[in-house]
């Protein structure tokens, strides 16, 4: 990430947040590493903007048009029961929406992903699921491609340390 408006002690400044499936300069898609959830995208606002309504009206439509946009894929590709969309940022208050496929049997529903654990998820349909991610993540790009989004290289000329990704757990947030 470009260090010039980061907060020092906001990991999505400090690191991508996950797995960058897709970035466009002004965000970027990532898949989050959570055992529990092989259906767990963000949609991360690349500077350092606490609230929706800091961002101007077209920058705030393009934001839910990515949303809604992964939020497609996930249905495409995974079909849960529920998608679960929140921004919640208490934890880390850089604007990222949480775009989660939900299964009647997964570890919490009918909680939030972030409540009291209620059972372990059946673990061949979480295996049939992690196999899907490669086709998933393909999806993602492909249909914000579709929509008339354009990447860009991933960290041109940006430096910083994104070689030392990390995955903070679902449950910081
Ligand atoms: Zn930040």
């Amino acid at each position: 990430m470009s260090g010039a408006a980061a907060t020092a002690a906001c990991p999505l400044c400090a690191t991508d947040g996950g797995t960058v499936l897709w970035r466009d300069g002004r965000l970027r898609v990532v898949a989050v590493d959570d055992a529990d959830y092989p259906g767990f995208l963000r949609v991360i606002w690349d500077t350092h903007v606490r609230e929706m309504s800091e961002l101007d009206a077209a920058a705030r439509v393009h934001l839910m048009e990515v949303v809604f946009a992964v939020e497609s894929a996930v249905r495409r590709v995974l079909a849960p029961d529920k998608i679960n969309l929140a921004s919640l940022g208490n934890v880390v208050p850089h604007l990222h929406w949480h775009v989660i496929a939900r299964y009647a049997d997964d570890a919490h529903f009918p909680d939030p992903v972030w409540g009291v654990r209620r059972r372990d998820p059946d673990p061949a349909r979480l295996a049939a699921q992690r196999a899907k991610r490669p086709e998933l993540h393909r999806v993602v790009a492909e249909m914000l491609q579709a929509s008339g989004f354009s990447p860009v290289p991933a960290e041109a000329g940006a430096g910083g340390d994104a070689d030392r990704e990390q995955n903070p757990p679902h449950s910081a947030d």
